[in-house]
């Protein structure tokens, strides 16, 4: 099961619970317009779940091979938006929901453009979309980049691919509708990698380190690996939470509340952005064209442990952790990570303590981890205004921090006391890099 110590291991027992409960559910049918994956076992079930430390814990067939099909999709997204960014690739694929079934045609009447990359059309705009000289080529290209999601060297099932290329002719005809409207940026034998792309094989446990990954900015929380960037990675999510559930995203993101693709083959992930990764199989489909057990399992899980995304979030401790006034000084002592609540938080602090007339202010960001852009240019404006009053500032920082560097305009100290007294006495202090 997990690689955690069994006896504290609570989340793997939520999953075998979950497997052994909801395996007795049998809604659905296995999906059989691609004869071979109508060869799924629909007793077939796994969960798995990864933690943005790289925990990966598990429960039933999670490490049984099937293939990705549709869960694709998001990644192979990533790919092109990694490639050309945002506006390019909303030139040929839209970010809307259609509302309609992932196989419809949903193209905009005027331009033939597919309304979102998680539908058929979209996602074989955005194959066509993948860079490479060749068919062989822009194949590698996804298949590497599937891999890197992964932490692992993923393959094709050929059976399936070939099941599907002699099949799909649904797809082929999205494929030239949308060439004939001038709307695919490639070829229509282009489809034939999408089919290949469909037939990558996977595990549940790839698929959850796979979600994890865009749950964690990009960076693949086994490997290390920075896949995407966290721009791409938001931008994912973001389409994904409003498309990934095809007719059913608006009830998906009601009721569950994170980000999610699904996949004929009974694939489905979910994102808990900076949490973790989920991925769940089960072949059994209802008629959106999603797992039953995957469904159940997602709605359970995100009930449990208050995953919603529109939840109000807790924050863990305090951002101010000190904070005096004196007649001609002030200071302010901050921990955690800097982001705009926490900024907000100490620039009220940092009113508080600031004399009437000129003195100094000292701001202590020592126990401050990180700190993002709106944080530090929250408080660099902040200071900045108090320089304009007339006030003094001196910021105490690790030399190293990064959290200091968005900081250089004033004068840095590596302790209060060497702080304090340049803002006594003018003093050179150590470190200081200051305006005055
Ligand atoms: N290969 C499948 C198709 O194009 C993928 C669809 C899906 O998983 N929803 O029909």
């Amino acid at each position: 099961m997990a690689t955690d110590g069994p006896v504290l291991d609570v989340v793997t027992e939520s999953l075998v619970e979950l497997y052994e409960r909801l395996g007795a559910l049998d809604d659905g049918a296995v999906a059989d317009y691609i004869p071979q994956l109508a060869l799924a076992d629909p007793d077939t079930f796994g969960l798995s779940l990864v933690s943005m430390d790289g925990h990966r814990y598990q429960a039933g067939d999670a490490e049984m091979p099937f293939t990705v099909q549709s869960v694709s999709k998001p990644f192979v997204y990533a790919l092109v938006l990694s490639e050309f960014g945002l506006e390019e690739v909303t030139r040929w694929v839209g970010t809307e929901p259609s509302g309609e079934g992932y196989n419809a045609i949903s193209l905009e009447p005027d331009t033939g453009r597919p309304d979102n990359a998680m539908i058929n059309a979209g996602a074989i705009a955005t194959t066509a979309l993948v860079p490479g000289a060749t068919c062989e080529e822009r194949f590698e290209r996804i298949l590497d980049c599937l891999s890197r999601f992964a932490g692992r060297g993923l393959d094709v099932d050929e059976a399936v691919h070939r099941s599907e290329a002699e099949t799909g002719d649904r797809n082929r005809a999205l494929a030239y509708l949308m060439s004939s409207a001038g709307a695919l940026p490639g070829a229509p034998s282009v489809v034939d990698t999408y089919f290949r792309q469909c037939a990558v094989r996977v595990t549940t446990g790839d698929l959850a380190v796979m979600a994890a990954t865009l749950a964690n900015g990009g960076v693949n929380p086994v490997t290390g690996e920075t896949v995407v960037s966290e721009t791409v990675a938001c931008q994912v999510l973001a389409v994904m939470a409003s498309c990934g559930m095809y007719d059913a995203s608006g009830a998906w993101l009601l009721r569950v509340g994170l980000p999610a693709k699904s996949g004929v083959s009974g694939g489905l992930i979910a994102v808990s952005p900076a949490r973790f990764g989920v991925a769940v199989h089960s072949p059994p489909l209802d008629a959106s064209g999603t797992p039953v057990r995957g469904v159940a399992a997602l709605r359970e899980l995100s009930e449990r442990f208050g995953l919603h995304m529109m939840r109000h979030p807790t924050r863990s401790a305090p951002t101010v952790t000190e904070a005096d006034r004196g007649v001609r000084q002030g200071l302010v002592a901050a921990q955690g990570a800097l982001d705009f609540t926490a900024a907000e938080r100490l620039l009220h602090g940092l009113s508080d303590v600031t004399p009437q007339d000129g003195g100094w202010v000292v701001l202590d960001l020592l126990d401050v981890t990180t700190m993002d852009t709106s944080g530090a240019t929250m408080v660099a404006t902040a200071l900045a205004r108090l320089e304009e009053e007339g006030h003094r500032v001196a910021v105490v920082v690790e030399p190293r921090a990064t959290a200091g560097a968005a900081l250089t305009p004033w004068r840095r100290f590596p302790s209060r006391e060497e702080a304090v007294d340049w803002c006594e006495n003018g003093s050179a202090g150590v470190g200081g890099t200051g305006r005055t």
